[in-house]
């Protein structure tokens, strides 16, 4: 069985390692066009605000530990075509320009996604830096030593972390969105307010409900941001505005959706028979709306590349879905969130209600006891359980990925509040948090005729 592996990132590398360990018989090719493989984008922030000293710890594979299990990976080559029907490939060696074919009997499209980069006037000048992969990384961390104002555009999780680096550098920042909020996908108004003022009280300037107009420069270099609200002086400017997936090269071949994510089933397969996708590159099915959408995340990434091993030969393991989990530290503010906010769901046109518990996280008698905000979305008529957020100065992030589980598996808000959970004073209360949010919003005990015997 020849498989090839379009990319090595999270997805193929998930895919390459579990297809060699799977099925030895199989002669595996993967293509790569960058000069490295697997690289966590999720230290980007980490190795500009210094956390991570050496880079090289943000990989985990190499085309050498690939090879000790006999996948050959041709790195710097593009795949330039693919005809999925007569299961062909043509690459490109990017060194030398020269093209050849290859065939295959099993192709997996692991080619991930592209930061979004809106055509503004100026966007052609230096030092305007995407944030996505290891190259952007090295870039970001040249251009910002020199850098005294930094500006980023894109107040999601990446562009939070980079104001935070930089302003950890000594650097004067600032961040503009189109939105009123930050982390608008992800968090409600009790939380964004909350870190807002942190970022502001460290001295970052937001520049919120402000779209982008253009870009000025001197001497082909970028010296401002310019919005339609404002002007904002920039040496460095970094783009972290979103992603689309990239995947021209299966374009008409397979079922996408109208961005371009590609469309699985549960076993990974495409519309097209033996033809695998996973990764940035597709669309996920997210549980709470039960509908597919775009959630690039690594974490779906590394599920779906080893399910596409997994079910490369025979449909075996039927992936689950999404919530789209995500945590985030922010200064001293641990915070993640899984499924709707509030917000999305009225705006996906369910009938949302939330409640939100604050607390001390455990027992006011211990020597410390620090807060926690717990916000729970559920759906009004079938009360099931559509999204949380929680943040406090203590890491309690793990009990969003209980509630991944309570709603990947529809649970309802009265389920909840009487989960067996353990109770000691070190770490919580005798009704945990999660509970008390069930108990909350318990129904009402219906009316009854009082029997007299
Ligand atoms: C700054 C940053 C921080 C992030 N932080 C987190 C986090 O904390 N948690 C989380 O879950 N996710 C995070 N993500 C998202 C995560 O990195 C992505 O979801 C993940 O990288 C997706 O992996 P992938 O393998 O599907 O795609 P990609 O990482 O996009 O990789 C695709 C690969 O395919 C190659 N390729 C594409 N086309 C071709 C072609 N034609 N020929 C040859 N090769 C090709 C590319 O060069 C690339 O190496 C972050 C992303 C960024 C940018």
């Amino acid at each position: 069985m020849r498989v090839a592996v379009i990319g090595c990132t999270h997805a193929g590398t998930a895919a390459i390692v579990n297809t060699a360990k799977l099925y030895p018989e199989a002669e595996i090719t993967v293509y790569e066009r960058n000069d490295n493989i697997s690289f966590l984008s999720c230290g980007i922030a980490l190795y500009v605000g210094g956390v991570v000293k050496d880079p090289q710890g943000l990989f985990y594979s190499s085309p050498e530990q690939l090879a000790e299990l006999g996948v050959e990976t041709k790195m710097l080559h593009e795949v330039t075509y693919v005809d999925t029907d007569r299961k062909q490939l043509t690459a490109r060696r990017l060194q030398t320009g020269e093209e050849f074919t290859d065939r295959f009997d099993k192709l997996i499209v692991t080619t991930g996604s592209w930061p979004v980069v809106p055509q503004f006037p100026g966007i052609e000048l230096d030092n305007i830096i995407l944030s996505k992969n290891f190259n952007h990384s090295n870039l970001i961390i040249e251009k910002g030593k020199e850098a005294q104002n930094i500006v980023v555009v894109g107040a999601g999780y990446i562009g939070i972390e980079l104001v935070e680096a930089f302003q950890m550098n000594g650097k004067s920042v600032t961040l503009i969105d189109a939105e009123e909020r930050i982390l608008s996908k992800y968090l409600d108004e009790e939380y964004t307010d909350v870190i807002e003022n942190t970022l502001r009280d460290r001295g970052i300037s937001l520049a919120l409900g402000e779209k982008v107009t253009r870009f000025e420069g001197e001497e082909g270099k970028v010296r401002a941001v310019v919005t339609d609200h404002g002007r904002y002086a920039a040496d460095v400017v970094i783009l972290c505005i979103g992603f689309k997936p990239n995947t021209e090269l299966l374009k008409g071949q397979v079922d996408m959706l109208d961005n371009g994510a590609i469309l699985v089933d549960e076993y990974m397969r495409t519309s097209k028979r033996d033809v695998f996708a996973a990764g940035d590159s597709c669309a996920v099915y997210y549980n709470p709306l039960k509908s597919h959408a775009y959630i690039p995340l690594a974490t779906n990434a590394v599920r779906m590349g080893t399910l596409a091993a997994r079910n490369l030969v025979s449909p075996t393991v039927k992936y689950l879905g999404t919530q789209g989990t995500s945590g985030i530290k922010i200064y001293e503010n641990n915070i993640a969130a899984t499924g709707l906010t509030e917000i999305a769901a009225k705006e996906a046109g369910l009938e949302a209600e939330s409640v939100l518990v604050t607390d001390s996280y455990r027992p006011e008698f211990m020597p410390s006891h620090e807060k926690v905000t717990l916000k729970l979305v559920y759906e009004q008529g079938t009360r099931r359980i559509l999204g949380a957020q929680i943040m406090s100065k203590v890491d309690l992030t793990q009990s969003i990925n209980t509630i991944s589980v309570c709603i990947q598996n529809d649970m309802k808000m009265e389920e909840l509040a009487f989960v067996d959970f353990f109770f000691q004073p070190h770490f919580n209360k005798p009704w945990n948090f999660l509970n008390s949010a069930g108990l909350q919003v318990l129904p009402e005990v219906p009316a009854q005729e009082i029997v007299h015997v």
